[in-house]
């Protein structure tokens, strides 16, 4: 299949093409189809370099108001690296789109009043690393009470770095009216954990 025949806005093709995505990958024909068609939560069972970064990046594209200024989706991942790595990818994909989408990394370690102020200009996806995310919201730099997606990439990494107190925060925040994607490569208790409190007991297993 194509991403066309996935249902990825045409829009999109070119940018795709420019890196070399042109015929999906396994996760991608699997995930793609059910994220852009139904208001659901999916757990996904996955390893890097299998483009789950495109398998839901590009379905969070499509359910981004342009319209509106408010942040509507959250992608969380363990570090720094992983977090520009999306957000670079985001970026690329949205190259040839009608529009702009406006996504935002931001992570530990760097100067937070940097990330204050570039947060202030429209920002419709924030991708960032769970303590630093936390602190932002604590200080009321990110609003997330719009968000209507979030993702958590690498989710067994996130809970072995210790970040498990600051996800907890992160996901009792609007839980009902959002949906929730969770990509592990491994699905220890602790991840079985965060399905059963704060994911749908209807969530897709992919
Ligand atoms: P990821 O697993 O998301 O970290 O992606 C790993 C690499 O595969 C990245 O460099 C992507 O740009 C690339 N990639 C993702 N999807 C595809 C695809 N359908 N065809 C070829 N390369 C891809």
């Amino acid at each position: 299949k194509t991403f066309s025949e996935l249902g990825i806005h045409k829009s999109y093709i070119k940018g795709l093409k420019e890196l070399n995505i042109v015929k999906p990958t396994e996760i991608q024909e699997m995930v793609i189809p059910i994220l852009l068609e139904s208001k659901t939560d999916l757990i996904g069972l996955a390893q890097t370099g299998t483009g789950k970064t495109a398998a839901f990046g590009l379905p969070v594209l499509h359910a981004i108001d342009k319209n509106s200024d408010d942040v509507q989706a959250l992608i969380i991942a363990p570090t720094r690296e992983l977090v520009q790595q999306i957000q670079k990818q985001l970026f690329r994909f949205t190259k040839y789109i009608d529009g702009k989408i406006f996504s935002e990394g931001v992570y530990g370690g760097e100067k937070i009043d940097k990330q204050i102020k570039a947060l202030t200009r429209t920002t419709h996806i924030v991708v960032a690393t769970p303590g630093r995310l936390l602190d932002l919201v604590e200080r009321g730099a990110v609003d997330i009470s719009k968000v209507k997606i979030l993702v958590l990439d690498e989710a067994d990494e996130m809970l072995s770095m210790g970040f498990k107190e600051d996800l907890n925060k992160i996901l009792k925040y609007n839980t009902k009216k959002r949906n929730t994607w969770l990509f592990s490569a491994t699905m220890p208790e602790e991840i079985k954990n965060i399905v059963k409190n704060y994911m749908s007991p209807d969530a897709v297993k992919v």
